[in-house]
C-alpha cells in the first residue's frame, strides 16, 4: 500500500481485527455484485469505499426516475442510462483506485456460472426468484460465498450462504425452487427507501467480512427487519438433507 492508501483506509487499518493485512485482502478481492438498484447501490457503494480491489456489476435494466427514490447509485441527470454504467460513475468518484466493470446485460445460466467463477464472493441483489435460484446453483456449483439480501414494502432479509462450510445451508434449502413464493417485484410494489439502505450495507458487511476472513457470518440464520416497528427477528435455517441443489449426490 502507497501512502495516500494507507491514509484512504486508516480508519480500517486502526481496527485490530482488519489491519494492514486485512485491507490487503480486500484490495486483492474480487466482488460480484448481481443488481444495481436498491440493494445494490449501497452495496456496491460501500465495497468501492472499502477499497474491495474489484467489483463487477450487471445489471440489465435503465435508469428510471421512479428509481431515483431509494437507488443511491444512480442520479437525476442518468436517467435513460444503463443502471449497471451509472453505477460505475458513481462507484469511480468514491474510489477511483479500485476496478470497476459494469456489465449492462441479464446474465444467463452459463453466463452466471462464468462471473461467478471470477469472483471471491457474490452479493445477490436482484428482485426476483428466478435470478436469485440461478445465482445460488452457480455459487453451490463453484464453492463461493453468497450474500443475500431482500426488501419489500417495509419487510427486509439478509442472509450468507456458504457451500465452502460443507454445512451450512444454501438458499434454495430456505426457499425450495419447486415452491411458488409471491413474486412481487419492486416495480409493482411498495419500497420504503431506507430499508434497501439498511439491507444493502449490510451485505456489503458481511461480503468485506467473508473476505477478509473476519468474526462470524450470517450463515445459517436468516435475519428478518420489520420496519414499522423496527424490530429485527433472526431464525436459525437448517440444511435440507434433500436439497435438489447442494445436498451430496445432487444434480448440479
Ligand atoms: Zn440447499
Amino acid at each position: 500500500m502507497n501512502d495516500q492508501q494507507l491514509l484512504r483506509y486508516s480508519r480500517h487499518i486502526l481496527l485490530d481485527q482488519i489491519g494492514i493485512e486485512g485491507q490487503q485482502k480486500l484490495l486483492a478481492a474480487r466482488a460480484l455484485v448481481i443488481g444495481a438498484g436498491g440493494l445494490g447501490s449501497p452495496a456496491a457503494m460501500y465495497l468501492a469505499s472499502a477499497g474491495v480491489g474489484q467489483i463487477t456489476l450487471v445489471d440489465n435494466d435503465t435508469v428510471d426516475l421512479t428509481n431515483l427514490q431509494r437507488q443511491i447509485a444512480h442520479t437525476t441527470e442518468r436517467v435513460g442510462q444503463p443502471k449497471a454504467e451509472s453505477a460505475r460513475q458513481t462507484l469511480g468518484q468514491i474510489n477511483p483506485e479500485i476496478q470497476v466493470i459494469a456489465l449492462n446485460e441479464r446474465a444467463d445460466e452459463a453466463r452466471l456460472h462464468a462471473l461467478v467463477a471470477e469472483a471471491d464472493v457474490v452479493l445477490d441483489c436482484t428482485d426476483n426468484f428466478a435470478t436469485r435460484h440461478a445465482v445460488n446453483r452457480a455459487c453451490v456449483a463453484l464453492g463461493k460465498p453468497l450474500v443475500s439480501g431482500a426488501v419489500i414494502r417495509f419487510d427486509g432479509q439478509i442472509s450468507v450462504f456458504d457451500p465452502r462450510s460443507g454445512t451450512q445451508p444454501c438458499y434454495s434449502c430456505l426457499f425450495p425452487q419447486d415452491q411458488k413464493f409471491e413474486d412481487v417485484a419492486c416495480s409493482t410494489m411498495g419500497v420504503f427507501a431506507p430499508l434497501v439502505g439498511v439491507i444493502g450495507a449490510m451485505q456489503a458487511a458481511e461480503a468485506l467480512k467473508l473476505l477478509m476472513d473476519v468474526g462470524t457470518s450470517l450463515a445459517g440464520r436468516l435475519l428478518m427487519l420489520d420496519g414499522l416497528y423496527m424490530e429485527w427477528t433472526s431464525i436459525s435455517v437448517a440444511r435440507n438433507g434433500d436439497c435438489p441443489v447442494c445436498a451430496s449426490g445432487a444434480a448440479k
